[in-house]
């Protein structure tokens, strides 16, 4: 059979992927060693990577300040951990079906060699001269840009022309060559409006530093993004090393003690889902906030009857005590 890239990408919306697009393995040349797709597969021809929609509706539980675990889990970990494997898997039979090899990979960060910027982390060693620190981590979100699925937004996030900030990605490395789509070169989906670093409780984006970086010759520009700040208000969490251990919010296993910030209800940081869900947080800058601003633009093809925003943000008075009625059983018990 030979496969082309009109299969392909029939294949994968068939399998679940919301978008898919694909990019030659040329597109990665200059990419540092560690993020370099030919380091795992020398004999790769091209990347294929695939859009996964964060529905809407599992934004919605947090906006309200009611029900915050589905965004963590369908839209989250249960996306990342089960969903897209199940797809990006499918289509990696279906091209090794057509005798050709194929990688499907998914989030596997807890192996990676890189911190969150790209620094080795000095946990293995390479195998032989020339080659890569063990596990080479490939940048979705740059794959994605380099496969032609959109804009690599302001705040860093992949913005789509179908769904704005509101996806994950996974990507399939294969010896197959197929015929690319171009880079993104659509109406600007990202217009600085800067909707994102008003609304990010951790403050995490400063726009007055930002880095350039040339993608397939292409400029592209981000705001510089501090990830220990992000790590921390993305769970709920504002460090207070004046709370004691017992009411510590979440211990972050670097000595620092903690207590909720104004945009988490809860006593303590709930549990993980799906391994790593625990976005308190409901991205509330660099997804919530910028998707409300590129829907009021009209600049996303997932359109909707009404605005996402329907009523005044909320936010927790943590210094006013609350009052439970005699039906609250309220646990206080340390997760993990
Ligand atoms: S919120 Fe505005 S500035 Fe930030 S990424 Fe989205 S469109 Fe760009
Ligand atoms: S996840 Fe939350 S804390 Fe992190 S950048 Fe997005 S809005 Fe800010």
């Amino acid at each position: 059979m030979q496969l082309t890239a009109q299969m392909v990408k029939a294949r994968a919306l068939e399998l679940g992927a919301d978008a898919v697009g694909i990019g030659n393995i040329e597109r990665w040349e200059g990419a540092p060693i560690q993020q370099d797709p030919r380091q795992i597969m020398p004999e790769a021809r091209s990347v294929i990577a695939m859009a996964f929609r964060v529905m809407r509706g599992s934004l919605r539980g947090v906006e309200e300040g009611t029900f915050f675990s589905n965004y963590s889990a369908m839209g989250y970990g249960g996306l990342t951990y089960l969903y897209m494997p199940m797809t990006v898997i499918g289509l990696s039979r279906f091209i090794e079906d057509a005798g050709l090899e194929a990688i499907p990979y998914g989030h596997q960060s807890d192996w990676r060699a890189v911190n969150t910027v790209g620094e080795t982390t000095g946990k293995s060693r390479p195998v032989a001269p020339g080659r890569a620190e063990p596990d080479v981590m490939v940048h979705q979100r740059i794959a994605a840009y380099l496969c032609g699925l959109g804009e690599i937004g302001f705040s860093k996030m992949l913005l789509t022309p179908q769904f704005g900030p509101r996806q994950r990605v996974g990507i399939i490395i294969t010896e197959a060559e197929l015929e690319p789509d171009p880079i993104y070169s659509g109406p600007p989906l990202c217009n600085r409006c800067l909707a994102c670093v008003r609304e990010c409780p951790g403050k995490a984006f400063d726009p007055s530093k930002t880095v350039k970086v040339t993608l397939a010759g292409h400029e592209v520009e981000w705001m510089d993004i501090d990830c220990k700040a992000c790590d921390i208000a993305f769970r709920g969490a504002i460090i207070d090393d004046s709370v004691s251990a017992e009411d510590s919010y979440h211990n972050f296993g670097d000595g620092h003690r903690s207590r909720p910030g104004n945009w988490s209800p809860f006593y303590k940081k709930p549990r993980s889902l799906y391994n790593t869900g625990q976005a308190v947080c409901g991205s509330r800058g660099c997804t919530r906030a910028c998707m409300i601003s590129m829907e009021a633009r009209g600049v996303v093809t997932n359109k909707f009857a009404k605005p996402f925003r329907r009523r005044k943000p909320w936010s927790v008075d943590w210094t006013k005590p609350y009052e439970p009625t005699q039906q609250d059983d309220i646990d206080k018990s340390e997760t993990d």
